[in-house]
């Protein structure tokens, strides 16, 4: 049996880092990542055997746990159908079927393999509609790994941001205005400056990839009114909300609290796939059509809708779509959310946290009173190594955290009561030590 270390070790010489996507190295909180070698349900096993309750659900997509047999026999059913045809099948036509009706305003769908390939297609088809170069993002959302959308702000507003990577040209981001979230009065400014050539906004409604913030309502009702007035797309990357935070996504959430409401473009990964490379990018018919073959606006896949990956995806959604599934996953998550904040409290230890359906965020504040975080400068201004100490005081304790502080944590069906009860225990203890 080889430890993780020792995995660790043979991985680092063949792969850079170790890993094949750069979180799962440890770098934020150090230590040696875990090699897993299965799941079931709940939890994982790592190479030495040591079991953990699983709160990444490989960052998001596993809502209904690991090994959920009905997926399990989809996946199995398809498999033996056949891996990839390059021709269409009728369970593509399913899955954008079963897409369309759960988020209301997309019309038609295309599917593609990641969350990256789909915001990028997303942002290319924006700009092919409108005929504008220029895109608002925020600082502290993820939108994948596209040149265009690897962009910090720059010194001041109204200047364009920097490329967050080497091997980013300067002018391929010089169109890309990077602005605070959850910041009214630098919206409205850079509308009133640049707006005519505004393609448009991309936003994580709820942003997972700064741990857990929500845009605000009068942030987000604002957003909505610029982008139509200027002739801006609003466009909602729902790769961790949708069908994670309710089963029509952000998107529900925010046409429920704001009337008439509904973003222009959508942005999906993670659930609808299941844990397979699935991924989806949607809108009305009217702008979908100016994609090739009908218009264009060229993109393409030659893995795009893969026969066992919307099997998978199809399977997942049909058990979430299931009368009450959202309710009890919620429930599940706030006792978690409260069981944590409750045990930090307890211990005399600054905690706030947040949730919604079945993702959720906690953070350390710096001074006891601070409330939610409402952008990426106060998520980073609390105590990093506050939390570093607790994921690992946790995982020593057999509950699998995310290895960084700008991460969200997921919550299954597959998650127990007891799961939780055990999880609020080790806390305790990591909160007192
Ligand atoms: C994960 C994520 C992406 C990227 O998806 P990949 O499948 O990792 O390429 C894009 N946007 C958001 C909001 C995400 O959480």
């Amino acid at each position: 049996m080889s430890t993780n270390a020792e995995l660790f070790e043979r991985a680092q010489r063949v792969i850079p880092g170790g890993v094949n996507s750069p979180v799962r190295a440890f770098r934020a909180v150090g230590g040696t990542p875990r090699f897993i070698t299965r799941a079931d349900g709940a939890y994982l096993w790592d190479a030495e055997g040591q079991r953990y309750i699983d709160y990444i659900g490989s960052w998001g997509p596993m809502i209904l746990g690991h090994g959920h047999p009905a997926v399990l026999e989809a996946v199995q059913k398809a498999a033996t159908q056949g891996f990839s045809f390059g021709a269409p099948t009728e369970r593509e036509v399913e899955l954008a079927e079963a897409i369309i009706a759960l988020v209301p305003g997309v019309e038609q769908l295309r599917l593609v393999s990641s969350g990256t390939e789909a915001g990028m297609s997303a942002l290319r088809l924006a700009r092919g509609v409108t005929g504008r170069s220029k895109i608002i993002k925020f600082e502290g959302c993820y939108h994948g790994h596209a040149d265009a959308l690897l962009v910090k702000a720059g010194s001041g507003l109204a200047t364009f941001g920097h490329p967050t990577s080497a091997g980013v040209p300067a002018e391929v981001v010089q169109h890309t205005l990077v602005l605070e979230y959850n910041n009214v009065a630098q919206l409205e400014e850079a509308f009133a400056a640049q707006g005519r050539e505004i393609a448009c906004v991309v936003i994580e409604p709820i942003a997972g990839n700064m741990n857990f913030v929500r845009a605000a309502l009068p942030f987000m009702k604002r957003l909505r009114e610029l982008c139509t007035a200027h002739g801006a797309l609003l466009v909602f990357d729902e790769v961790m909300t949708g069908f994670r935070v309710a089963l029509g996504g952000a998107t529900s959430l925010y046409a429920k609290a704001i009337p008439g409401f509904t973003p222009d473009l959508w942005v999906f990964g993670k659930v609808i796939g299941g844990g397979m490379p699935l991924a989806a990018f949607g809108g009305p018919r009217a702008m979908m059509s100016q994609l090739a073959p009908l218009g264009p606006v060229y993109q393409a896949g030659t893995l795009s809708g893969n026969p066992v990956a919307t099997a998978c995806g199809l399977a997942t959604l049909r058990e979430i779509a299931k009368p009450g599934y959202f309710d009890a996953l919620a429930a599940r998550t706030k006792k978690l959310v409260d069981g944590l904040t409750g045990a930090a409290r307890a211990a005399g230890v600054p905690m706030v946290g947040d949730c919604e359906g079945g993702m959720f965020g906690f953070f350390f504040p710096r001074t006891a009173g601070e409330g939610l975080p409402q952008n990426y400068a106060t998520v980073m201004a609390t105590d990093k190594e506050r939390f570093n100490r607790f994921f690992h005081a946790m995982l020593d304790r057999g509950v699998y955290l995310a290895p960084a502080l700008y991460e969200a944590g997921f919550v299954s069906s597959a998650h127990s009561d007891e799961d939780i009860a055990a999880t609020v225990r080790a806390a305790g203890e990591a909160l007192e030590s």
